[in-house]
């Protein structure tokens, strides 16, 4: 109860009276979504493996997706998770290979996908990302959208090779294209790209189930997270199996509804603020309606809360 406490504690009063009438629901949500390290017990958690190839799985922890690739050069893995499911996933992965964990690519910086990177920090894994990634873990970063300051990782949790564009990594007989989108989510957003087995990981920039949430205050718009998903397209062909942080194995026919939603969606909240319509009558004019229910999941971002970011983002390019 300590860390629920000190949870609420850091909330404003208006959050914390939602909190407390929902406040189960509500923390469950937070642990889903932004499991902080110390707020965790994993120990009954189970871990559910999907095979995507002969040497490719996804493991299912709380929350995020990981992506390994097993092979003669060792594991690689994309995004850890948080440290006490990591330990967890380490299990699984010894009960699938007694390769060690050589690789982490963390995709951005928020801590549902970098939360284990001490513990394989320390284990001897090489961590690589995009260069704002380790600097945003480097210091504390305050999350106004939770209301909570996510701490610094350790030095032995930082990334210890980082690019500015794009990298490739010739590993387990394949070519891993990791390669930095555009400013949507965070500006340190990347996708990483498994070419030979033809499946990609796009972090938090798609959803075949909830909207995407922009990371304003470290970069991310809804200008950044169209051109971004343009650039997924470029990648990939109707083959390719796209797994992404929070979603369902998917394809490009969804990535690109996707990419359509973002664009309509957009377009129509920019046609509101010309006609000088407040953020509270363009939300009440309900402008994500038609795709409520194909992106149901609003326990994270809710329709309003999509609205807002495109439009703190439109009037931010004003
Ligand atoms: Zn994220």
């Amino acid at each position: 109860m300590v860390f629920i406490q000190a949870i609420l504690s850091n909330l404003n009063r208006k959050m914390y009276k939602v909190l407390y009438l929902l406040s189960l629901l509500l923390i469950i949500i937070l642990f889903c979504f932004f499991p902080n390290l110390e707020l965790v017990n994993a120990s009954h958690l189970t871990i559910n493996t999907t095979q995507l190839t002969d040497n490719m799985y996804i493991i299912h922890g709380a929350g995020v997706n990981v992506v390994i690739s097993i092979g003669d050069d060792g594991v690689i893995l994309v995004d850890d998770q948080y440290a006490p499911v990591t330990e967890k996933i380490k299990e699984v992965i010894a009960n699938l290979t007694n390769k060690s964990i050589k690789i982490v690519i963390n995709t951005h910086w928020h801590p549902d996908h970098t939360g284990g990177n001490n513990y394989l920090g320390e284990s001897g894994a090489i961590i690589v990302s995009h260069d704002n990634v380790r600097k945003q873990l480097s210091e504390d970063q305050f999350f106004e959208f939770i209301n909570l300051t996510i701490p610094a990782l350790p030095e032995k949790g930082l990334p210890i090779i980082t690019f500015s564009d794009n990298m490739t990594l010739f590993q387990n007989n394949d070519e891993i294209k990791i390669v930095h989108l555009d400013n949507g989510h965070t500006d340190g957003d990347s996708a990483v790209y498994f070419t030979n087995s033809n499946i990609i990981y796009v972090g938090d920039d798609f959803s075949d189930r909830s909207y995407p949430f922009m990371d304003l205050s470290r970069g991310g718009s809804i200008f950044g997270l169209i051109s971004s998903l343009q650039k997924i397209l470029l990648m990939i062909d109707n083959d390719t199996k796209v797994v992404a942080g929070h979603s369902g194995i998917s394809n490009e026919t969804k990535v690109k509804d996707y990419l359509y939603m973002l664009i309509n969606i957009k377009n129509n909240i920019n046609t509101m603020i010309q006609q000088k319509k407040s953020l509270d009558d363009i939300i009440k004019s309900r402008p994500t309606l038609q795709y409520d229910d194909i992106y149901y999941d609003h326990s994270f971002i809710k329709p309003k809360d999509l609205i807002t970011n495109i439009y703190t983002s439109l009037i931010n390019k004003q």
